[in-house]
């Protein structure tokens, strides 16, 4: 029979990964049982990234099995969790055990939304979900039921546990970098390499990409060059999908997009900018390297929303600026063609070659434009779908699961 394993909330601010207790988890399972039970890749799922207490990034991992019966798979991931977890502080490690990962409404749930521990509860009890432990279950139970149908991308997680962690050389990236996009994406910006995480967590680094095949590649020579011990596993995400748009904010601590019209922009300190957008002011940050927020009339933002001293105020991490500029211009004398000129008086103007003066209108021509507001990479947050992803929706399911997907 195949279940579903979700496990979150095993780390703390400067140790583990919950990523790492899934290749640990693997990796046992790998030694008595056949890869052909490990139901296509593992999978790395964001939630909603405004969530008040997760830790960095509001990662949770899930894997589809082939077990006898659930309580095998149960018995592995507690294995896995008391093995590599570290219960520091407000860690609350979660397991779930589900024979059912369908019920994607839950996963878009968690993703914009705050879902309190007894309803995640009630909703497990209702679906005869199994779940160990403490809060880590919301996050578990959302990466098991999370909607990849549409489109997925793929993270190659290389892990070490020496420290520190070794450089990665920027010249190499640069050139795998190169010689792979737009197959792998978010690999450097400006000169600065992204694929290394600076915690103390044993992620070596991470490479993100649609094709397998330039991921294992990437991190092929970057292990040679770096000269570890190769140990990676790749994932199935929901990284860079842009999933976190599809609703829209109304309430605190929930991720989404507001538009509407722009009805008043200030500049505040350090050259950031607020603005009103119907009963919602906007902040966006200088350093997000957004081009004409200050000349937008209309706007789409994205973003976190949290509590304002009026409303909600919602963080922009992403949008669309539209522009409309009314040009007037005077219209062309009736009489003789002439260009009218302005006669001092409202409303009157006069032609300069026969004298004719009338009460014609002035003319205005509309222009818009619109401008597609991507944050700068290194400002860019686990969901954000960037350009260069645009027309590979989808493109994971074409290849094969690779035989090395998990050394
Ligand atoms: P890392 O990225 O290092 O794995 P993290 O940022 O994922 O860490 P966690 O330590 O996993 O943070 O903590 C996030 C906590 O928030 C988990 O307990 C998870 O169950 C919970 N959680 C995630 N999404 C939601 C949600 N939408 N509503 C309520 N709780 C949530």
């Amino acid at each position: 029979m195949i279940v579903w394993v979700g496990i979150d909330d095993t780390d703390t601010y400067d140790k583990g990964c919950t990523t790492y207790v899934m290749y640990n988890m693997l990796k046992e399972f790998l030694k008595t049982r056949g890869e052909w039970r490990i139901i296509d890749y593992p999978r790395l799922i964001r939630l909603n990234p405004n969530i008040p207490f997760k830790t960095r990034g509001n990662a949770a991992v899930s894997v589809g099995l082939n077990v006898d019966e659930p309580g095998e798979a149960l018995e592995l991931a507690e294995w896995a969790v008391d093995s590599y977890s570290h219960r520091v502080g407000k860690t609350s490690p979660g397991i779930v055990i589900s024979t059912n990962n369908s019920e994607h409404w839950i996963y878009w749930k968690a993703l914009t939304d705050v879902i309190p521990m007894d309803v995640a509860v009630r909703w497990m009890s209702r679906l005869g979900v199994i779940h160990r432990g403490g809060r880590g279950v919301i996050g578990a139970l959302a990466s098991v039921m999370a909607d990849l149908r549409l489109d997925s991308t793929l993270e190659l997680l290389a892990y070490s546990e020496s420290t520190p962690k070794p450089r990665i050389p920027l010249s190499l990236v640069k050139r795998l970098n190169d010689s792979t996009i737009p197959l792998t994406f978010e690999n450097m910006s400006d000169g600065h390499i992204l694929i290394q995480p600076h915690g103390n967590d044993p992620v070596v680094f991470g490479i993100r990409g649609d094709s397998p095949y330039h991921i294992i590649h990437f991190a092929s020579f970057l292990i040679d060059e770096i000269d570890i011990e190769p140990k990676w596993l790749i994932y199935l995400t929901n990284q860079a999908t842009g999933h976190n748009l599809s609703s829209i904010v109304n309430k605190p601590y929930t991720t989404g997009y507001i538009e509407g019209s722009v009805s008043g922009m200030r500049q505040v300190g350090g050259g950031n900018i607020e603005l009103n957008v119907g009963s919602t002011q906007v902040f966006t940050y200088r350093h997000y390297g957004f081009k004409s927020v200050d000349k937008a009339t209309y706007l789409i933002a994205y973003g976190g929303v949290k509590p304002g001293i009026s409303g909600l105020d919602l963080y922009m991490e992403g949008g669309v600026a539209l522009m409309i500029k009314g040009v007037a211009r005077n219209p062309k004398c009736p009489r003789c063609g002439g260009s009218l000129e302005s006669t001092g008086r409202v409303g009157l103007l006069k032609c300069p070659k026969c004298g004719l003066i009338t009460g014609l209108p002035r003319q205005v021509s509309y222009s818009s434009e619109v401008i597609l507001e991507e944050p700068r990479s290194v400002e860019v947050r686990h969901l954000h779908k960037p350009i260069t992803r645009v027309g590979l929706e989808g493109l994971v399911k074409v290849f094969n699961r690779p035989s090395l997907w998990i050394i």
